[in-house]
C-alpha cells in the first residue's frame, strides 16, 4: 500500500508563539487583556497561556493550588477565546517551572517559529532572577506589557520590545482575598472559571 501523507501534527505551522507563563491561580481578565491585545499588536499566531508546574518563586511563601486544578481554570478561561490556548508543557513535564527549559521545548516542537515571551513589567524586572537569564535571553524575543504611559524599559540583557496595553487592576492575590471574604468576582474573572472556583471549592479558606 502507499503510504499516505503524513498526518498534521496539532500546532504544526505556527510561526510566531506568544508565552504567557503565569501561575494563574485563578486566572482573571488581566491575563487575558494581555493575551489579546499583544496577539494583535505582534500578529502573533497563538498566544500559549502555560500553567507552572511549580512555581518556584512561590512555592514555600503560600499555598499554592494543584496544578492540574489551575489548568483546568485556564482551559475554561480561553475556551472562546480565538487565538489563546492553555498549554500544559509544564505539568506533563513535572518539577519546577523554569522557562527557559519551556522555550526550548516549543523550539524543539516547532522549529522555525519565532517564540516571544511576555511578560508584565512587574516580572520583567525580576527576570534577572530567573533560572538561566542569559540563554532565556537569546531564546525568544522579550515583549513587556506594561499600562499606557509608563516608558517601561526593557531589562538589560533581552531584546523585543515594551507594549502598551490597558492594565486592569486585578491579580490573582486580590482575588483569592475576595473569595475568602464572599466579595463578588463576576467581571474580573470568567463566569466559567467562577462556577469552578465553586465546583472545586477552592480559596476559601486560605489567600
Ligand atoms: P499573584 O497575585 O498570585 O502574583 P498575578 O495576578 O500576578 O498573581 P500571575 O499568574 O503571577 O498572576 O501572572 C502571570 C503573568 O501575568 C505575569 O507576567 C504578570 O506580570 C501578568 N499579570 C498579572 N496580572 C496582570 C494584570 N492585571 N494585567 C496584565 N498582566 C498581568
Ligand atoms: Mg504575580
Amino acid at each position: 500500500m502507499i503510504p499516505g501523507p503524513e498526518p498534521t501534527p496539532p500546532g504544526a505551522g505556527l510561526r510566531r508563539i506568544g508565552v504567557l507563563g503565569g501561575t494563574f491561580d485563578p486566572p482573571h481578565v488581566g491575563h487575558l487583556v494581555t493575551a489579546v491585545n499583544v496577539a494583535h499588536l505582534l500578529e502573533l499566531d497563538v498566544v500559549l497561556m502555560v500553567v507552572a508546574n511549580e512555581p518556584w518563586q512561590k512555592v514555600g511563601r503560600r499555598v499554592v493550588s494543584d496544578p492540574e486544578h489551575r489548568l483546568a481554570m485556564v482551559q475554561v478561561a480561553v475556551a472562546d477565546v480565538d487565538g489563546v490556548q492553555a498549554s500544559d508543557l509544564e505539568l506533563r513535564r513535572g518539577g519546577p517551572s523554569y522557562s527557559v527549559d519551556t522555550l526550548a521545548e516549543l523550539a524543539e516542537q516547532h522549529p522555525g517559529a519565532e517564540l516571544f515571551l511576555i511578560v508584565g513589567a512587574d516580572a520583567a524586572a525580576e527576570l534577572h532572577t530567573w533560572h538561566r537569564p542569559d540563554d532565556l535571553a537569546g531564546m525568544c524575543e522579550l515583549v513587556v506589557v506594561d499600562r499606557p504611559g509608563t516608558g517601561t524599559r526593557l531589562p538589560e540583557g533581552f531584546r523585543g520590545r515594551c507594549v502598551e496595553v490597558p492594565r486592569l487592576e486585578v491579580s490573582s492575590t486580590d482575588l483569592r482575598a475576595r473569595i475568602v471574604d464572599g466579595r463578588p468576582l463576576r467581571f474580573l474573572v470568567p463566569d466559567g472559571v467562577i462556577s469552578l472556583v465553586h465546583d472545586l471549592g477552592l480559596y476559601r479558606d486560605r489567600r
